[in-house]
Formats: C-alpha cells, structure tokens, sequence
C-alpha cells in the first residue's frame, strides 16, 4: 500500500480516476479546465436518475477533501448510481477509488454501483488487488495530467456520444 505521505500527494478527485478509464485524452482535457460535460445529457440524466432512484432510503452524503463525493447507505454500504453500464470499468475504478480512500481514513465499507435504468445491481470490494489496481490508477493519472500536451488522439468506441467529441474531431 501507499504510504500516506504518497497518497497526499497523488490524491484526486473521483471524475479524474473515471476519465482514466474512459480516455486519457479526455482525462488531460477536463483536468486543463475544458469542461464541456457538464452540458452533457446523459450526465444530466444520471445526476437525475441518482437524485431520484431511491427517495425512500437513508442516505447520507459525504464530500471529502473538496475531491470525492460519496453517498453513504445504511452503515456500510458506499453507493454509486449510474445511468448506464457502458463504461463499467471506469464506473468500477472510480467505486474502488473511493473505498481505498475511506481506507485511508480508517473506515471500511464495501461499494454498490447501483443501474436503475436496467435494474441492476453490482457489489464492488477493495481486495488486496483492487487496492494495487486503485494505486496503479492514481499514479497513472499524475503521469497523464504532467504532460504538456493532450495524449494522442486516438478513435475510441466511446468517442461520438463523447462531451470533447467536437474538439477532438471537428
Ligand atoms: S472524443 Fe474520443 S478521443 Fe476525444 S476525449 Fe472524447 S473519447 Fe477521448
């Protein structure tokens, strides 16, 4: 594991490890302050979906350190709603990001990625693997974000329904 001296220093925010996963381009243009998802539908959908799906249950948000915004279910559960499984991987890092950085802090809760489009359910657990997974990610993105220039532009399945599409394509 890290030590917290490392982890200080390499901490970021939840989004940053997702980006990872999706495309490193997008990762180094969100990071450099082009910000043009938040204009994008579906990010409106899943904030909708997430703010809506489950009313009745108790649910407690936590914002740790400006960076990670977690919603806490019940005692030990850690949750995040998406509004599709397309970019599993990355919803999936992204989770056990924030579980590693719980474990940081001395609390240990296991993860839930909630799909209440497709009625979906997938429990996440930081292993020992995970935890190197997670570590490898963080390191990997402070190498991405010191760049001077945006990773190559490569063509990713994910591209058209993709906020930079027009910037990187256009
Ligand atoms: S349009 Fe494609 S290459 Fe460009 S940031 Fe998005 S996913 Fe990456």
């Amino acid at each position: 594991m890290l030590d917290t001296v490392d982890f200080q220093s390499i901490k970021t925010t939840g989004i940053k490890v997702n980006y990872l996963y999706v495309c490193e381009r997008k990762l180094w243009l969100f990071d450099r302050g082009i910000q043009m998802e938040s204009k994008s539908d579906k990010v409106l959908m899943g904030k909708l979906i997430g703010e809506s799906s489950y009313p009745r249950e108790q649910k407690r948000e936590m914002l740790i350190d400006n960076l990670i915004n977690i919603d806490i279910v019940g005692d030990d559960e850690v949750r995040e709603v998406k509004y599709s499984n397309r970019m599993h991987h990355a919803d999936r890092i992204q989770l056990l990001y924030y579980l590693y950085y719980l474990k940081q802090l001395g609390i240990e809760k296991r993860g839930i990625i909630n799909y209440p489009k497709m009625r979906k359910r997938e429990e996440v657990v930081l292993t020992p693997e995970a935890e190197r997974e997670v570590e490898n990610a963080l390191m990997r993105v402070q190498e991405i974000l010191n760049l001077d220039k945006p990773p190559q532009l490569q063509r990713k399945l994910y591209c058209s329904k993709c906020a930079y599409y027009e910037f990187c394509w256009g």
